[in-house]
């Protein structure tokens, strides 16, 4: 089987806004099924500069109601479905983002989904989880392929009945919006939380993204190397446009002038 993970932006919470980093949220591409989850300000730009094709989108997912998760759903389904003309795709959402005028009919189905559901599409079964966050309807995903395991938090603080449903995970991609030596945060993970989450999972790779301004100026590259040295678990930092085949563990930067904070 393929599968890429492709980041269309790093940016969490205040870098956003500051207009430090993109939010264009990530591709999980597994085989010729393509998921985009967490649309948030220009994640069509980031598609293109990444080489993705928003028409290849099957599933859309926006995991909960903060703007940088889902402020570009419509651009998507817009450029997904040829404004309408081709019906084609699957929108995920909360139950918080019911009210939100979603192009709803211009997609094949759409539906909200609370944490801790199953929804198979072919052969990759797509499981909600739970989260600790300021949206208490988002939910963090699961995505189990024939021969992979990927989790993604999306935003969560720290607690132990969240973290139970990581078990079984590849690769762990965390939404480590706080630095080592940060305050601690209810709704968040810090570098702590993701050493203690990681420790416990034990996955074949870790990767950290979802950075607010804060964690941009202690260096995410910094604080992936402390997270790796004190769990002995590869860990990455999250890069604008950083593709990741974990299946041959190749990494590559699409654009090299990216490569840098
Ligand atoms: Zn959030």
């Amino acid at each position: 089987m393929d599968c890429k993970i492709i980041f269309l932006g790093t940016a969490g919470n205040n870098s956003t806004y500051q207009q430090l980093k993109p939010a264009g949220g990530i591709i999980f591409k597994f085989n010729d099924k393509q998921f985009h989850i967490d649309p948030g300000p220009g994640a069509l730009i980031s598609a293109k500069e990444a080489n993705v094709n928003p028409k290849e989108t099957n599933v859309l997912i926006a995991t909960h109601n903060h703007l940088n998760h889902f402020n570009d759903v419509n651009a998507i389904i817009n450029a997904m479905t040829s404004k309408g003309m081709d019906k084609i795709g699957t929108l995920i959402f909360p139950e918080s983002l019911s009210e939100e005028k979603f192009q709803k009919d211009f997609l094949k189905e759409s539906f909200s989904l609370e944490a801790n559901k199953t929804k198979p599409f072919d052969d990759i079964i797509l499981k909600t989880l739970p989260t600790k966050h300021n949206d208490i309807h988002g939910f963090g995903l699961k995505f189990t392929a024939p021969n992979l395991t990927v989790t993604y938090t999306s935003d969560t603080g720290y607690s132990k009945g969240v973290v139970e449903n990581y078990k079984n995970s590849d690769i762990l991609i965390l939404n480590n919006v706080y630095p080592l030596n940060h305050k601690k945060s209810e709704h968040n993970l810090s570098s702590e939380d993701s050493i203690k989450i990681i420790k416990k999972i034990q996955p074949a790779l870790a990767i950290i993204t979802h950075f607010s301004t804060k964690m941009l100026e202690a260096n995410p590259i910094y604080e992936a190397r402390e997270i790796q040295k004190q769990t002995e678990v590869q860990t990455i930092a999250a890069k604008d446009g950083l593709m990741i085949n974990p299946l041959s563990m190749s990494i590559s930067l699409r654009q090299k002038s990216l490569n840098q904070y």
